[in-house]
């Protein structure tokens, strides 16, 4: 990190972005004072020679040039975090490590370049790891240096840009975009946008905010926007000049798209590109296994787009998309067993992310629960069709299940669930982990619960 030379910068939480920060400072010659409230991680920041001092005290802020704070550190909502309250009463600006990225990311060394590299931002409620990986994958196999970073792959203070011509994709969560005082992608993109987080934005319009200011005036020169929802309709609305304004793709798995700009769409497991009027692209994605349901349409959309936005052929983008893996605990096909298919959705932490799930697939024996988020569960019942019966783990197994219209089996454990969903299972029936819930109340993340629910499969099959 540049600009921070023999001066103070505290650092608020030290989790892994936090020590990535800290040595990236260091690496920089500023002089990191580092605070965590968990002694076990000040004690790993220690060991590394950084000094950690109490950010609550008294005068801790006296020449300090700036604060950076962790993305798991809830700095305002539900409550105002006390050592982001002193730095502002001291008057010391407060950022993050992708501000950071973002101010260190340009300059004379970055526009001397024939091709200075490029950052696209991916951002949204649900899809974002998928889009942002897909992209990556598309740049990859067309031969262009690409790098991954944000929530996804690498912290982005761990990475270094690489050379002309190069792409770095970055996931950004919006507790991340909510506090970076910089934010220059190249190309934005904003996937969809559902009730999540509500706690720490103090409510859905504190959550889209934190999202739109990656769009914030004199933004990307690109923006791919999600326009299935009343707020990214209204974000592409604002960002365009002109009904013709290319600056802004607009993308859709609801309805066709086919105005004077330019637009993405998928209908019926065909995705089209229009331009001006024209189409300039189409793909068929039905037989891409990486990519089941109409959720993933949408990623393939806006990973189309973005990839349409660097200057990419539709016809490689097209080769691109058929060899994408699929990322773990996202709708990821374990097992195939006597006509049964077992799909790990772990991922799904929030209901419409469920939903989404639920719709890809067609007689599912679903597994469910876990802690529940704000805003309820009504919202599953708009998949109860696919549902043959729902399998409900988690501490509070019994009151989820009463929210359910399908029929329901409280199971509590993992290993219970899956062990009656599999006695239950006819051939032609899928087994979904896809649980609508976040898994504190029984894992420490939601890829131990994805593991655990392979692994109970793995062992009855
Ligand atoms: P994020 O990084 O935004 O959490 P992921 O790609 O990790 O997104 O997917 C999270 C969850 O949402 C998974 O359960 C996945 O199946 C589901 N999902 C993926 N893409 C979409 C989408 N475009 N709309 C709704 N749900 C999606």
């Amino acid at each position: 990190v540049k600009g921070f030379s023999g001066q103070k910068v505290a650092v608020l939480g030290l989790g892994r972005s936090g020590l990535t920060t800290a040595r990236a400072l260091r690496a920089g010659n500023a002089e990191p004072v580092c605070w965590d409230d968990n002694p076990a991680a000040r004690a790993a920041a220690e060991a590394e020679g950084f000094t950690c001092c109490d950010l609550g005290r008294h005068g801790a802020f006296d020449d300090v040039a700036t604060l950076i704070v962790s993305p798991g550190i809830p700095h305002l909502y539900p409550e105002p975090n006390p050592v982001v309250a002193a730095a502002l009463e001291a008057g010391v600006p407060v950022d993050n490590d992708i501000g950071l990225f973002f101010r260190s990311f340009a300059g004379p060394e970055w526009d001397n370049l024939d091709t200075p590299p490029r950052v696209v931002s991916v951002t949204g409620s649900n899809g974002k790891s998928t889009t942002a990986a897909l992209i990556h994958h598309i740049l990859t196999e067309a031969g262009r240096e690409a790098q991954l970073a944000g929530n996804i792959g690498r912290g982005v203070l761990d990475i270094d840009p690489g050379g002309n011509g190069s792409v770095v994709v970055l996931e950004l969560s919006s507790y991340q975009t909510e506090l970076a005082r910089s934010l220059t992608p190249d190309v934005a993109v904003f996937t969809n946008l559902s009730p999540d987080h509500l706690d720490r934005h103090g409510g859905l319009g504190g959550y889209f905010a934190a999202k739109r200011r990656l769009f914030a005036e004199g933004g990307p020169d690109r923006a791919v926007i999600g326009v299935d929802e009343d707020e990214g309709a209204f974000l592409a609305g604002q960002l365009a000049e002109a009904p013709t304004d290319d600056r802004v793709i607009r993308i859709s798995v609801a309805r066709k798209l086919t105005g004077p700009g330019w637009q993405v769409f998928a209908r019926k497991g065909f995705l089209s590109e229009y331009r001006k009027g024209r189409q300039a692209g189409s793909i068929d994605l039905r037989e891409i296994k990486g990519l089941p349901g109409a959720h993933n349409h949408q990623n393939a959309c806006a990973a189309y787009a973005t990839c349409r936005a660097l200057g990419l052929a539709p016809r490689i983008i097209q080769d691109a998309l058929h060899s994408y893996p699929g990322l773990p605990h996202r709708s990821q096909i374990i097992a195939e067993a006597d006509g049964v298919t077992y799909v790990n959705d772990s991922k799904a932490t929030n209901v419409d992310s469920a939903v989404k799930a639920l719709n890809a697939f067609k007689k599912v024996r679903w597994i469910c629960g876990g802690l529940e988020k704000e805003g309820g569960l009504s919202a599953l019942n708009s998949a109860s069709e696919h549902v043959l019966k729902a399998y409900v783990i988690g501490r509070e197994a019994a009151g989820f299940a009463m929210q359910l219209q399908a029929d329901t089996l409280v199971c509590t454990t993992m290993a219970e669930a899956v062990e009656q969903a599999m006695n239950d299972a006819q051939s032609g029936e899928t087994i979904l982990l896809a649980p609508a819930a976040a898994s504190f109340d029984q894992y420490d993340n939601f890829e131990q619960r994805g593991e655990d629910f392979a692994e109970q499969v793995r062992k009855r099959l």
